[in-house]
């Protein structure tokens, strides 16, 4: 299938590492330009040189900051006069429990994992009407699941999931879809950094890969990185306001299985 994304130019928020960077890699696969915009300026320079200088930017901003934010989207659209794709992706799970977490740290962690979701996406707006572009944003089965000692993510991400039907709504005249990829269990810094705070990483690794439906393994970067091309791409031209599980089956097959 050709996704027909050759030209196309996609901003892809925490595109330096992880996830994001499966994307902007599949995005440049595609001959697409992706836009890494991620507060990691040595991941970030090092993933622009992997993809190529001339066929990928770069744009170093913290997005928990609003005023990054807009700076970053008028950048990204000034490289190139325009924009197709937008993927909010960025974010982090920082354990702010109810009962360890304060409610200074609560609202801390929703300025890290939800606040720029809205504010990347209000400024990046006028040019993705422009091209009736699409946005996909990243959550997490946490937002549907519930995790425990994750108060801030979980509000999170559960936050984007509504954003994601409401968008999909308020942009249906301009013609700009809008869908959500969740992802559950997938090998990165994010998420080897979470390991690593229990007693036994390799334990709790070995228990969590051994509950995954499909494989009984973790989800790759590059299976999450394929379908969020599709949702981008004009093959998903009929699609928007959809959530689409990229999980291996972790989130909703019977308990059974496991
Ligand atoms: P990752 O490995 O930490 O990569 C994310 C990148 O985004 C990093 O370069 C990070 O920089 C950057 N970043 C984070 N916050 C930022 C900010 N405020 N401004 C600019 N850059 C920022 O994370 P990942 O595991 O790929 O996760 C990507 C997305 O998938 C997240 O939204 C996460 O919630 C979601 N997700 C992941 C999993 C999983 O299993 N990995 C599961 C469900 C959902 P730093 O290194 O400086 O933090």
């Amino acid at each position: 299938m050709d996704l027909q994304l050759s030209g196309k130019v996609v901003l892809v928020t925490g595109g330096a590492q992880g996830i994001g960077a499966a994307i902007c890699r599949a995005a440049a696969a595609e001959q697409a330009v992706p836009i890494i915009v991620d507060r990691d300026e040595r991941a970030g320079g090092a993933l622009l040189e992997e993809i190529g200088i001339d066929r990928a930017r770069f744009v170093a901003a913290d997005l928990a900051e609003p005023e990054q934010c807009r700076e970053a989207v008028t950048r990204s659209v000034e490289f190139f006069g325009r924009l197709d794709g937008l993927v909010n992706n960025a974010g982090t799970n920082d354990s702010v429990g109810l009962e360890r977490g304060t409610p200074e740290r609560f609202r801390e962690s929703l300025r890290r994992n939800l606040l720029h979701y809205y504010d990347v996406t209000h400024y990046a707006l006028p040019a993705l009407t422009r091209s009736r572009g699409a946005i996909v944003n990243i959550a997490s089965k946490v937002a549907l699941t519930g995790q425990g000692n994750t108060s801030g993510y979980a509000a999170a991400k559960g936050g984007i999931l509504a954003l994601t039907r409401e968008w999909a709504a308020e942009l249906l005249p301009a013609g700009v879809r809008v869908n959500a990829v969740i992802p559950a269990e997938v090998m990165t810094p994010l998420y080897q950094r979470w390991l690593a705070g229990f007693t036994d990483p390799q334990e709790k690794l070995r228990s969590i890969v051994a509950r995954i439906p499909l494989g009984k393994r973790m989800t790759k970067t590059e299976e999450v990185a394929a379908t969020t091309l599709f949702l981008l791409s004009p093959q998903a031209g009929h699609t928007t306001g959809q959530f689409l599980f990229v999980d291996g089956g972790y989130v909703h097959l019977d308990r059974a299985l496991t």
